[in-house]
């Protein structure tokens, strides 16, 4: 039996939004204002894309938004955790759920070699055209109203679950580490014996506060972080129980 271990990604693992990071790409580091002003709520995979064509019509290479991708500097704390991860799967299983994109993800975790750590990373699916332009499409469909078109990280997390239980195992416990408004929905999926794990300061830390204060049920326990020695420190309480 093993904990899982849920992870976001923008920052969570790394210390910054690598869509926005993308943008210092763009000549000028910006984004026409027409481009900036095409966001429309819950679409932001459309969104992504219209960036990613229009950096590919400006001749910005792979290469360099790799470079690009690959220099935003991992969270506190973030290598020394993975690196305990590694040394523990035995005890954890640990996965990435994120509205980034695949390409980005593996980018980062090739690049700090961090591959094998994860078992499994769901996001939306992304690759170059011919024309070199990346592209990106939603993770899935669903019908969560809560969340953004292209992801709901409950729908996602739920069916992952579901599929380990049928196919390899249960988890004795899940934790969920994450910063933002996109990982609310999954949290409230956690059951007693859960741990839901805020980034301090951050909007989940907030609406999780909130939520509390409301006296909305709660079965899960949540603690803070500011970096990933908190969460190994506290990954080492729950596997010394
Ligand atoms: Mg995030
Ligand atoms: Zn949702």
């Amino acid at each position: 039996m093993k904990i899982l271990l849920v992870f976001d990604f923008d920052n969570t693992i790394i210390d910054d939004n690598s869509d926005t990071w993308i943008v210092q790409c763009a000549p000028g580091k910006k984004l026409p204002i027409e481009l900036q002003n095409s966001y429309q709520k819950g679409l932001w995979t459309e969104f992504m894309g219209r960036v990613f064509k229009y950096l590919g019509d400006k001749g910005v290479r792979e290469d360099e938004m790799k470079r690009a991708v690959t220099s935003v500097p991992f969270t506190p704390g973030m290598v020394e955790l993975f690196n305990f991860i590694r040394k523990n799967k035995d005890k954890f299983d640990c996965i990435i759920i994120s509205d980034s994109n695949s390409v980005f993800i593996d980018w980062v975790l090739e690049a700090a070699n961090f591959h094998d750590v994860f078992d499994k990373v769901l996001t939306n699916p992304a690759a170059f055209d011919s024309k070199g332009h990346l592209t990106v499409e939603n993770y899935h469909a669903h019908s969560c109203n809560r969340c953004p078109k292209n992801l709901c990280k409950n729908v996602a997390l739920a069916e992952f679950v579901g599929k380990q239980s049928q196919q390899v195992m249960s988890y004795t416990q899940i934790v969920y580490i994450g910063d933002g408004e996109n990982d609310v929905c999954p949290i409230t999926l956690l059951k007693k014996n859960d741990v839901a794990m805020p980034r301090k300061g951050y909007a989940l830390q907030k609406t999780l506060t909130r939520m509390s204060q409301n006296l909305e049920p709660m079965e899960y326990s949540i603690v803070v972080w500011s970096s990933g020695i908190e969460i190994m420190s506290h990954l080492q309480f729950l596997i010394k129980e």
